[in-house]
């Protein structure tokens, strides 16, 4: 399975420490990548980074703020400095805000836009010397339902989202030529620290499980095997393309 294979690939997922970042590192780990994982938690981070290590990879863990542009670039300094070099970037990082429109402040909004997505552009722009210097690099993006979805209730959650799936299109286009592959990654409802208040929420759990077509929300870990398929040479001519992940929620 040479075609899926990351030996000799470094990989940096910001919030790799928690939830789906998680369970993309263990799977790029696992598939022979050195990982960095950069998120602010320390303790979620050592504790991740064990994990890493048990699986007899490289890890390095960084604390990193996505909203601080010298984090960044101080992560990817680092990790050039560690693994000797910087192949893939998984921008993951994310959070939400609900209210209403007409409830959400503008401190909200920026927050979550600079966040899920600001930091989108500013990490990928922050990486694209190393990766066309080197002759390319792959970089994923997560998305969400919400990226095809409205929602009343997490506005402007959706608003980057969306955003996350027009970005990831425009940098494909702005570099492939120099051998870049930008794709995103869309999961549906997952389990994760994001997603507990909605799994204890017994109505809405079974209003997303019923309507799920697998019957269940998915595992960070089954987001792995796509996570895989973009950081390697299996899809280096696919690119601008969003890969759905969700048991079936979006088509049903
Ligand atoms: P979690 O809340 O479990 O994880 C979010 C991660 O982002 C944490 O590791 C957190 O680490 C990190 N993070 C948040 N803010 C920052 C910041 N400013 N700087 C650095 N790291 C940050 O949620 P998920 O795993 O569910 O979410 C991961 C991504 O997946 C998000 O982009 C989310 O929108 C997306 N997603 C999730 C879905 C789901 O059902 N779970 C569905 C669709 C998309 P720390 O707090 O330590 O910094």
């Amino acid at each position: 399975m040479k075609l899926f294979d990351l030996h000799g690939r470094a990989a940096i997922v910001t919030g790799g420490n928690g939830g789906i970042g998680r369970g993309l590192a263990l799977a790029f780990a696992q598939a022979g990548a050195d990982v960095c994982i950069a998120a602010r938690s320390k303790s979620k981070l050592d504790s991740t980074a064990a994990e890493i290590e048990a699986l007899g990879a490289n890890c390095l863990s960084i604390e990193c703020d996505v909203n601080e542009l010298e984090d960044l670039k101080r992560t990817l300094e680092l990790t050039k400095e560690r693994f000797g070099a910087c192949h893939i970037l998984v921008n993951n990082a994310g959070i939400a805000q609900q209210a209403l429109p007409q409830d959400l402040t503008d401190e909200q909004w920026d927050r979550v836009i600079d966040t899920n997505l600001t930091s989108v552009f500013r990490f990928s722009r922050t990486v694209f010397p190393t990766f066309r210097d080197q002759g390319g690099g792959k970089i994923i993006n997560i998305g969400s339902e919400y990226s095809l979805f409205g929602s009343a209730f997490v506005p402007g959650y959706s608003a980057s989202k969306g955003g996350v799936i027009q970005l990831t299109k425009s940098l494909a286009v702005a570099w492939a030529d120099v051998n870049i592959q930008v794709n995103a990654i869309i999961p549906g409802w997952i389990t994760s620290e994001m997603t507990g208040p909605v799994k204890e929420n017994v109505e809405m759990f079974q209003a997303i499980v019923s309507r799920t077509p697998a019957g269940r929300f998915g595992e960070p870990e089954e987001l792995g095997g796509a996570g895989i398929f973009l950081a390697s040479a299996a899809s280096d001519f696919v690119t601008g393309q969003s890969i759905v992940v969700d048991g079936g929620y979006s088509v049903s």
